[in-house]
């Protein structure tokens, strides 16, 4: 089949790789010059979620206090950002919680096996570095944790919980006073670079062919007709008003995978998301001092602060800004930038001293999209050739390599290897 593929992060990229491997021709249309621009340019650096990393569940937004969050909340008045709170809310009680991580279960352990088989066919190199440790503050915040723990437990993931003595014996960067309540330590698993693993994957299919980038052309609307779908780009800026007529592809099925842009995009084919976005932020900081910087990332658990060690820099990203959607589009202004990378400042400060130097450090936003159950959205959506790809939230990456392929087999149709519960909770419909 013929298959366009809207969005050229992360989530289009590993797609457009698993229906290339399935035998598909591929398009990716991307506005800008190159992939890997929107989101996933800034992200963390955590390859695969655990219960401690996803945003949803008993430690996310506890507290009403923007700093002990880690997520500014300024949805003033907004009707709609205030009931995306409280539907999050609902989340922090223990059972539902459990519920949902269990439902995209499936979808990270099918991401990691298709990682691992990208990774070892090509033997891509993309500033793979072993080992998370995550961080808990309080005794009220560690109490919120243990479900997390529970769940990690239940699904036997590798991991070890460790007292703050252990964890300064294991991290030397980490300080030990004040007191904290203890650390959670993932020795298999990983961080590394998004961005330079997007742009070898399409490197990988320059080379093999098959697939054609579409780079700096951006999509305006969707044709849904019978049997075909087609996707129209949107004149080029320079275009004269002659060769303003409108470019229209066609294909045999169209995936939308462009991040926020998604949004607009569904609405017009009549398919409202109640996906809601989210800023964040990241510093990439020199190290001050060798001796004080990790060996290994560490994670505000709570926060979901994460600091990660690429070469000479740290990547510090979270500082969550939330506001009324129809914000998204602003600047953030000032203050509440100064408030977000004061944020990952701190966490830095108190977690490993003297690591980064953050007076030097570049910063960075970007926006994506967090659903209110937890889950991302992908399957297929409204008309048998159109199928969606989006809102996996602060774990875009290591979750696009199950949902490509989960779309590629949906495509194909040949039978998903998530079960049908996992299937069913990442439709589109489950919304409505
Ligand atoms: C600061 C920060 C830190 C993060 N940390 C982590 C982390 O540690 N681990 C993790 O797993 N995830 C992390 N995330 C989340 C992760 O980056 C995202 O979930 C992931 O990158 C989403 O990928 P995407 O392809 O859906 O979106 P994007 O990367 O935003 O890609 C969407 C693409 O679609 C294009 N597009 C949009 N509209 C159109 C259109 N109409 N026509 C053509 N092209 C269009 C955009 O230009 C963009 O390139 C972080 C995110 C941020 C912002």
């Amino acid at each position: 089949m013929d298959v366009i593929v809207i969005g050229g992060g992360i989530v289009g990229v590993a797609t457009a790789y698993q229906l290339r491997a399935a035998g598909h021709r591929v398009c990716v249309v991307e506005r800008h010059a190159t992939v890997a621009q929107g989101a996933t340019y800034g992200h963390g650096g955590t390859v695969l979620p655990t219960p401690l990393d996803v945003w949803f569940g008993p430690t996310f937004m506890a507290s009403r206090q923007n700093a002990r969050n880690g997520v500014i909340s300024k949805t003033g008045f907004n009707g709609p950002a205030r009931q995306f709170v409280k539907q999050l809310a609902v989340l922090q009680e223990p059972e539902a919680f459990s519920r949902q991580y269990g439902h995209l279960r499936p979808l990270i352990e099918s991401s990691r096996e298709t990682m691992a088989d990208v990774e070892t066919r090509f033997g891509l190199e993309f500033e793979q570095t072993s080992g998370v440790l995550y961080l808990v503050r309080s005794a009220q915040e560690w109490e919120q944790t243990q479900s997390a723990l529970e769940l990690l437990r239940q699904y036997e993931v590798p991991h070890h919980v460790l007292t703050p003595a252990e964890c300064a014996a294991f991290e030397h960067s980490v300080r030990t006073e004040p007191e904290f309540a203890g650390g959670v330590l993932f020795d298999q698993e990983r961080t590394a670079n998004c961005a330079l693993f997007a742009k070898l994957i399409k490197q990988t299919l320059d080379n093999q062919g098959g697939v054609q980038f579409m780079l700096g052309c951006e999509v305006s609307s969707i044709r849904l007709e019978g049997q075909r779908a087609s996707v129209e780009l949107a004149p080029s800026p320079g275009a004269t008003s002659r060769s303003r007529e409108v470019d229209v592809i066609h294909a045999d099925a169209v995936v939308v995978a462009a991040g926020y842009g998604s949004l607009g995009l569904l609405e017009r084919l009549g398919l409202r998301l109640p996906l809601h976005p989210l800023r964040l932020h990241n510093l990439v900081a020199p190290i001050a001092h060798e001796e004080c910087a990790p060996h290994v990332a560490i994670v505000d658990a709570v926060k979901r602060i994460g600091i990660s060690r690429m070469n000479q820099r740290l990547r510090i990203a979270g500082g969550a800004v939330l506001q009324s959607a129809g914000q998204i589009d602003k600047p953030l202004g000032e203050a509440l930038t100064k408030e977000a990378l004061a944020l990952l400042g701190q966490a830095t400060h108190d977690w490993i001293p003297g690591a980064a130097r953050i007076s030097a450090a570049l910063p960075w936003e970007g926006v994506k999209l967090l659903s209110p159950d937890g889950l991302p959205v992908i399957g297929n959506a409204l008309h048998p050739r159109l199928f969606v790809n989006v809102g996996h939230g602060p774990a875009g990456w290591g979750l696009a390599c199950g949902s490509g392929k989960l779309i590629a087999d949906l495509i194909s149709g040949h039978t998903p290897e998530v079960p049908a519960d996992t299937l069913a909770a990442l439709r589109a419909e489950r919304f409505q």
